[in-house]
């Protein structure tokens, strides 16, 4: 799937800027007269990001002007990375709903869920007929999309969000648990057993397990108990 990307490429790649420029225009031009919208008249730019797709450039940014970007290593016919026509339709549309998401009133209802691609711009790409996702996966702008499951607010079910909450709450307590605060060699005392030295560090999916050992005894000991027991390291 990787080219190296030479000058030469670069200058092919450049070339197909008239084409492309036309291309967005006209599918933007089409979705201002359905929506009275003026999203055609926003300057289109062109790069060779190698993870930006596309990116969209809302008035009052303070570094940039308000802008639609797309890189040539994904639209670019010429690129071997290039994108099908329909996820290429479906980035453009992308843009467009956070354009809309800028510009347009959006019904209360749709207030819900916050950030640039919460329930305001899942409703635009409703509208529009982009993957209401914000990454980009491949093939999925031939799949015809349920907006109805991704705009429906899971609030209003306080099971749900119940739910939702104490996962979140999980996941982020498991990737601080993990995180590896000894190693091999430190000493440390323990409350219970005394000074101990730390003989292995054992990470796990949710915990970091440390081998330690006190005199003749080895305990193994998830790092967690000795951060809450004030455990002293020298
Ligand atoms: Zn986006």
């Amino acid at each position: 799937m990787t080219t190296e990307i030479t000058p030469e490429l670069k200058k092919q790649l450049r070339r197909e800027v008239p084409a492309l420029s036309a291309e967005i225009r006209k599918l933007y031009r089409s979705l201002d007269e359905r929506f009275g919208l003026h999203g055609a008249d926003v300057p289109v730019t062109f790069g060779f990001d190698p993870e930006v797709l596309g990116s969209y450039t809302a008035p009052g940014d303070p570094e940039k002007k308000e802008q639609f970007y797309f890189s040539l290593l994904f639209i670019g016919y010429l690129h071997t990375s290039h994108l099908h026509i329909e996820d290429k339709m479906d980035l453009y549309r992308h843009e467009y709903a956070h354009y809309m998401a800028a510009h347009m009133e959006i019904p209360k209802e749709y207030a819900w869920q916050s950030g640039r691609h919460g329930s305001a711009w899942k409703y635009c790409c409703s509208l529009t007929g982009a993957v209401p996702s914000p990454y980009y996966s491949f093939g999925k702008g031939l799949i015809r999309q349920d907006y109805d499951k991704v705009l429906k607010d899971p609030m209003k079910n306080p099971h749900v969000q119940l739910l939702d909450t104490a996962r979140r709450e999980k996941a982020y307590q498991d990737s601080r648990n993990r995180v590896v605060k000894y190693a091999a060699g430190d000493v440390i005392t323990h409350p219970e057993f005394g000074e101990g030295i730390v003989e292995a560090v054992t990470q796990t999916d949710s915990s970091v397990r440390l081998t330690i050992r006190f005199g003749e005894t080895v305990k193994k000991i998830d790092q967690k108990w000795l951060l809450r027991s004030q455990y002293k390291k020298r």
